[in-house]
C-alpha cells in the first residue's frame, strides 16, 4: 500500500464538498503519521483508549473523530481534545458530553447517529426518537454540544440498491430536521460512506467519508 499516492488520488478524486476521515484504527501510529505527512489532517478512530495513546503520540494539529460507539463512562477522556463525536446515539451520551464540555467549557461538537440499516447490530436513533427529542426541545437542554450534523452507517451488504436507499432515507432525514426544526436548522455534516460504499453515499448527498480500509489496506484485525 502507498500510503502517500491513495491519500492524494483520493482528495483528487473528492468533490470540495465533502470531507475526507481517514480511519486509522488498528493502523501504527508510523502508518499515520505517513498518512498526515502527505496532508491528512482528519483521521477516525473507534476505540477511546486508542485514540487516546495516538493522540498523545502524534501532532497536535491531527483533528481526531471518534465513530465508534462511546460509553459514557469514557466521555471525560475524549472531550478535551476531540474534533467530532460522530457516533452520539442516545439521549443519555448527549447529556453526558454536555456535562463534561460545561466543566471544560468548551462546547463539543457531535453528530446524532441514525439507525438507517438493516442489520439489528448497528447503533443509533430512530428516526421516530429523534423528532420526538427535537419537538420535546430535548436539545435545548445542551448548552455545550453542537449539533453539526448525523451519521448514519448502510447495511453491510452487496446489494447496492438497498445501501443507496438507505443513504437516500438519511439524506431526506438530515434535509427535513433542517428545514423543520428551529434546533438542527444549522446542521451542515453528513457523515456517510465508507471504503465499500461512499461512491453510492457521494451521489445520494454525504459531506463526510470515514474512510479505513481503502487507503490503509486490510485491516488485520476487524475492528
Ligand atoms: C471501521 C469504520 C469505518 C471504515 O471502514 P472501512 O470499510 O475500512 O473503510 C467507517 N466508519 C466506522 C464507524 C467504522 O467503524
Amino acid at each position: 500500500m502507498d500510503i502517500t499516492y491513495n491519500i492524494q488520488n483520493f482528495k483528487q478524486n473528492l468533490p470540495d464538498t465533502c470531507v475526507l476521515v481517514a480511519v486509522s484504527k488498528t493502523q501504527p501510529v508510523e502508518v499515520i503519521l505517513q498518512a498526515y505527512e502527505s496532508g491528512q489532517k482528519d483521521f477516525g478512530e473507534n476505540k477511546v483508549q486508542e485514540l487516546l495513546s495516538k493522540a498523545e503520540a502524534l501532532p497536535a494539529d491531527i483533528r481526531w473523530h471518534m465513530i465508534g460507539h462511546l460509553q459514557t463512562n469514557k466521555v471525560k477522556y475524549i472531550v478535551p481534545f476531540v474534533h467530532l463525536i460522530h457516533s452520539v446515539d442516545s439521549l443519555k451520551l448527549l447529556n453526558e458530553i454536555n456535562k463534561q464540555g460545561k466543566k471544560l467549557g468548551r462546547i463539543i461538537s457531535c453528530l446524532l447517529q441514525v439507525h438507517i440499516a438493516r442489520e439489528e447490530s448497528k447503533f443509533g436513533f430512530l428516526e421516530e426518537d429523534l423528532w420526538h427529542h427535537v419537538n420535546g426541545n430535548e436539545f435545548k437542554k445542551l448548552t455545550h454540544i453542537k449539533i453539526e450534523g448525523l451519521m448514519g452507517m448502510a447495511t453491510f451488504t452487496q446489494n447496492t440498491e438497498l445501501v443507496r436507499a438507505e443513504f437516500k432515507t438519511l439524506k431526506g432525514l438530515f434535509d427535513k430536521l433542517k428545514s423543520e426544526s428551529g434546533d438542527l436548522r444549522d446542521m451542515k455534516i453528513l457523515s456517510m460512506g465508507m471504503s465499500d460504499d461512499y461512491a453510492i453515499a457521494l451521489e445520494e448527498g454525504s459531506t463526510m467519508i470515514r474512510v479505513g480500509s481503502a487507503l490503509f489496506g486490510k485491516r488485520i484485525v476487524h475492528g
